[in-house]
């Protein structure tokens, strides 16, 4: 789970949870809503209804995923709009009608409106929408979806019109290499956006500049990471060095042992047979509320993330960023090796500077 969500809504079951910085636009939109020739209700109708199409846009990027076989493990909506978590990268010419969904979704939503709006009371001249007032709100929601449409489509990775850029551009060249291309954009946009929102002193853009930047950031990490495991095995990168406790061991020997260590996760083991995994969050959870005399065997995870030594690095690297704690390296029923991200950052790192000293001897990495 991302931090600094709040809430969660199901939706088609799919976990849809908002980022704190959500909150804080849809108080800033009521905010510049009120006080203005328009009721109060209706300014709430228009932040819900600008809501509602961010959400249903999110949903055509999931439903479209899910024609592929790719699941949304969560929407997490950002000011800059919703980010669906897949549970796999998707192949290029999948992510291309995926990232077009969104932005359908808010045409197809504008084009309803305006359409029933023009068969009905007509549209009315575009000056007449600039002071909001309860007579233009139906167009305002409509030219609020065009504008989402827009804004989604600006070739800056990690929006929308960024991963069509990526998938056109993996057409070409490889997909890791179209990806890096297409967050550079997404860097520069951001940063030509900054400058925009600065000249012009619209903090707003300002705003949206910063979320665009760290996306792309972001994503360029996770590439420059899948780049540098690539062909390397599990094995290469576990710890082989590590504690485990027993399933009778209490929660005050856990604690002395997260003290003792740099170890944050313990494997739970009885005899050879490892039972699940006691995290630093679950340990003080339980020490919280059953007490240092709990046993660790009630407290811990048995549903933990299990790898093959052999399993390809660049493969347990977005299950380990899903299970957002350390992974179990097995051979067989034998506990060989705790995966951590700690563990994942350092071999990158040594991967990185022996890449650039470029030994084609061949050392170990
Ligand atoms: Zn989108």
């Amino acid at each position: 789970m991302l931090a600094g969500t709040i809430g969660t809504i199901r939706l088609f079951g799919v976990p849809v949870r908002l980022h704190f910085t959500f909150l804080l636009l849809l108080v800033f939109l009521l905010f510049i809503g009120i006080g203005q020739r328009q009721s109060g209700w209706l300014s709430v109708v228009y932040v819900l209804a600008l809501f509602g199409s961010v959400l249903l846009h999110e949903l055509g990027h999931a439903v479209v995923g899910r024609r592929y076989g790719i699941r949304t493990l969560e929407i997490v909506m950002f000011p800059i709009g919703g980010v669906a978590r897949l549970e796999r990268p998707p192949k290029a010419r999948e992510e291309l009608w995926i990232a077009l969904a969104g932005p359908l979704v808010n045409l197809v939503l504008a084009a309803a409106i305006l359409g029933a709006l023009w068969r009905g009371s007509g549209l009315l001249p575009f000056e007449a929408l600039a002071v909001p007032n309860d007579q233009n709100l139906a167009q305002r929601i409509a030219v609020g979806n065009l504008i989402l449409a827009g804004f989604n489509l600006l070739p800056a990775y990690p929006m929308d019109g960024g991963r069509i850029l990526r998938s056109a551009l993996a057409r070409f060249q490889n997909e890791d290499t179209a990806t890096e291309t297409a967050a550079k954009a997404g860097r520069a946009m951001a940063v030509l956006m900054g400058l925009g929102g600065l000249l012009t002193s619209n903090f707003f853009l300002l705003f949206v500049a910063f979320f665009v930047y760290l996306g792309a950031a972001q994503e360029a990490m996770t590439i420059r990471g899948r780049v540098l495991s690539a062909g390397f095995p599990v094995r290469a990168a576990m710890v082989t060095d590590f504690r485990t406790l027993g399933h009778g061991d209490t929660i005050r020997e856990a604690g002395n042992l997260l003290l003792a260590t740099t170890q944050q996760d313990f494997p739970v083991m009885h005899g050879g047979q490892t039972l699940g995994i006691l995290t630093r969050n679950r340990l003080l959870r339980a020490l919280m509320t059953e007490g240092p005399e709990a046993y660790v065997a009630g407290a811990m995870d048995r549903d933990f993330v299990r790898l093959s030594p052999d399993t390809e690095l660049t493969d347990a690297l977005p299950l380990m960023a899903s299970a957002g704690h350390c992974a179990l390296v097995m051979e067989g029923e034998h506990l060989v090796g705790l995966l951590t991200p700690e563990n994942i950052s350092e071999f990158l790192m040594i991967r990185q500077i022996s890449r650039k000293r470029e030994r084609p001897e061949g050392a170990a990495w």
